[in-house]
């Protein structure tokens, strides 16, 4: 193992007891990279040097890092009350919250439910599906619907709708009857700035047939995330959500968006919603939240969902047999006021609108290494393809890595680079980010 350099902080003795979460591990322990600090747009790691976030972190922290007006909301929080149960008590913080989320989001997903993380939000949708359902005497809908190269998360109803080999093939467990459509990458329309004409009713008729080949009536739900970003950001074509909403609302079928990556302006309006005109049953989101900094998801659904699920039960009974004992934790909820106040009075969204065109021309000036085999871009959302070398994944992964030695994190999944520049760079960080992709491009050529 490398000696850690004196930069690190002294505790770091071993770095073996950390089983690290999607990670090579054996690899990082012999080469570590190890973030010491961070400020806006960079990292320092423990060797001093300056690394630019490209990713956003893992696309959570778009007003940059360490905001002292979080951190400050964050401390008087939990000086003042760090904790109290959610269960039948609340504390101030958390309704406000829920009505700053639901006054960003379209019309009438008014109801909020707090979670933890992006995983918790997917299979807490799931259950509010069912309990939906139930309540209205549907509970012959028993079938999901996700998509390939789907990402929702890691936690057991995640991963049954999760569409990606990777995630699920140790995991054979899964929810039974999902079924899936097809993924929205072609390959018709390379080095796409924004969303493909062709295809997009075509793609979204997959759910017609589903239908037509289960029955409407037992279908329960379809989740999708609007663009898909885990697996390297397929936006999706022209007419695909509006002809997805059109068929769950012939047949009574939920439409459950996961906007954990998309949500808080990563396409340049609050939801993904907002920016394809389509609007959901149920909005699942976290990450950007708290801009990053406390962990914290939440879960958005119609009235009409609230509404049915709360008046099926008897008074005063609990109606929805769900919830962590850290839902809704003040301190995160400190985290999600403060960070939201931010995007506000910064108007960060506005300014990912507007930074978005010059973000996908510099992104675009990549199409020209021969690596590359796709760029796409929306909002400030960007996947960068190369070409496999043989092993599939197995050049992305080693390209994550030279890109941290030479400066600049990106997250890759797979032979895809996911670049999700702050809200707050520059174009001059802009192009730092492109100028490093290429150096390392160059690097792999
Ligand atoms: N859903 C989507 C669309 C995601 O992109 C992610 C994470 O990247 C998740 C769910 C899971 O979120 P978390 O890692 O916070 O559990």
């Amino acid at each position: 193992m490398e000696i850690l350099a004196a930069s690190a902080p002294e505790r770091v003795n071993s770095l073996e007891e950390h089983w690290m979460p999607f990670t090579g591990n054996r690899d990082f322990k012999e080469k570590p990279r190890l973030v010491v600090s961070a400020e806006g747009v960079y990292y320092i790691d423990h060797r001093g040097g300056r690394v630019i976030d490209g990713s956003s972190g893992l696309f959570c922290s778009p007003a940059g890092h360490a905001r002292r007006e979080i951190a400050d909301a964050v401390y008087k929080q939990l000086t003042t009350n760090s904790y109290s149960p959610s269960f039948q008590v609340g504390h101030p913080a958390s309704f406000e919250l829920a009505r700053r989320v639901a006054s960003l989001l379209p019309d009438p997903l008014n109801h909020v439910f707090f979670v933890n993380s992006g995983s918790e939000a997917v299979d807490t949708a799931l259950k509010m599906v069912m309990a939906y359902h139930r309540a209205r005497g549907q509970s012959q809908r028993l079938r999901f619907v996700s998509r390939e190269r789907a990402y929702h998360g890691v936690n057991m109803g995640g991963v049954s709708l999760s569409g990606m080999v990777k995630n699920r093939e140790s995991f054979p467990v899964t929810m039974p009857n999902v079924v899936m459509l097809r993924h929205t990458f072609t390959g018709n329309e390379l080095f796409c700035d924004g969303q493909p004409q062709k295809d997009g009713v075509e793609l979204a008729n997959d759910l017609q047939r589903h239908c037509e080949t289960y029955g409407g009536s037992t279908i329960a739900a379809v989740f999708v995330e609007p663009v898909a970003g885990s697996t390297g950001t397929l936006v999706p074509p022209v007419g695909y959500l509006e002809r997805l909403r059109e068929i769950c609302d012939e047949h009574g079928i939920l439409l459950v968006f996961d906007e954990v990556i998309t949500g808080f302006g990563r396409l340049g309006t609050p939801f993904a919603s907002q920016r394809f005109g389509v609007t959901p049953d149920i909005t699942t989101m976290a990450k950007a939240l708290t801009n990053g900094s406390i962990p914290m998801g939440a879960v958005a659904v119609r009235d009409e969902i609230y509404e049915t699920v709360t008046e099926a039960s008897p008074d005063n009974a609990i109606e929805f047999f769900h919830g962590y004992t850290y839902s809704a934790h003040p301190a995160a909820c400190a985290a999600g006021l403060a960070a939201l106040d931010i995007y506000q009075n910064d108007g960060l969204f506005d300014r990912a609108a507007e930074m978005a065109p010059y973000f996908a021309e510099a992104m675009m000036s990549l199409r020209d290494h021969p690596l590359v085999m796709d760029i796409r871009t929306i909002g400030m959302m960007s996947g960068i393809e190369v070409h496999h070398d043989g092993v599939p994944g197995r050049r992305g992964q080693a390209m994550q890595k030279a890109l941290f030695w030479n400066g600049c994190h990106v997250k890759f999944t797979g032979d895809v680079g996911i670049v999700a520049p702050q809200f707050i760079a520059e174009r001059a960080h802009i192009d730092e980010v492109v100028d490093k992709l290429r150096r390392t491009l160059d690097e792999f050529a």
